[in-house]
């Protein structure tokens, strides 16, 4: 059962590119158009081609749904794009809007999660959105011992950070995925004297096309949010 419906972060895709015909709109070769083009939130009608209009289960609460359709959809893209399951262990690097997400994706997925944040008053919080555990990022001993551990560490900051402790918590084979807007270009080694070449791979996304859009809605994640 249908409840409502959604505007899924953009309005328009050309639907003919073969991006669009392979399910992934928000990489229109011509150009995806952002909702907010319009009036964004504070909208109280839009117009929006049908594929970016998705249904809400009944189930869901539709005064969480926005931040699913939006930063949800950012943080379950990389969760879909490197197959994590029950067995994946996770790390996620900043603990606001879009690691509160993560983590509530990837308890419901049945994932070890370990959090990265440099605000020790938020430790009990983090815990309780359904992490494993908390490490503090600003102590290199901490992120040092955790060396070839991850399958895949999702990075949500904005901001440039002191990234080889985290490239050397990887495991072989795992990834660093970052969907924070970090303007610096990374420096990837490509080699590391501890440990080599562990075929690591070092990706980045945006948001998520349609289908898995309405996907993650059915994943059933109750959010916490603050009501103004
Ligand atoms: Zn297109």
């Amino acid at each position: 059962m249908v409840s409502a419906w959604a505007s899924a972060g953009r309005k328009e895709s050309c639907q003919h590119c073969n991006a669009c015909i392979n399910g992934e709109q928000v990489n229109c070769e011509n150009g995806s158009v952002p909702t907010i083009m319009n009036k964004g939130g504070f909208a109280s009608h839009l117009r929006a081609d049908w594929q970016w209009v998705i249904p809400l289960p009944e189930s869901m609460d539709i005064t969480t749904a926005g931040p699913l359709l939006c930063g949800g959809i950012t943080v379950f893209k990389p969760l879909l794009m490197h197959n994590i399951n029950a067995t994946s262990r996770v790390g996620v690097i900043g603990i606001g809007g879009l690691g509160h997400m993560a983590i509530k994706l990837l308890r419901a997925m049945g994932a070890e999660v370990t959090a990265f944040s440099s605000n020790a008053s938020k430790t009990e919080s983090i815990l309780a959105m359904g992490a494993d555990r908390v490490v503090n990022s600003r102590d290199p001993q901490a992120l040092n011992a955790l060396a070839g551990q991850f399958d895949l560490i999702i990075s949500t900051v904005a901001v440039d950070l002191d990234w080889q402790p985290y490239f050397q918590a990887l495991a072989p084979h795992g990834k660093f995925h970052t969907v924070g807007a970090v303007m610096k270009p990374f420096e990837v080694p490509a080699f590391q004297p501890d440990h080599g070449v562990t075929d690591a791979v070092m990706p980045g996304s945006s948001t998520g096309s349609p289908g898995q859009i309405a996907f993650v809605n059915e994943t059933g994640i109750a959010l916490t949010l603050r009501q103004r």
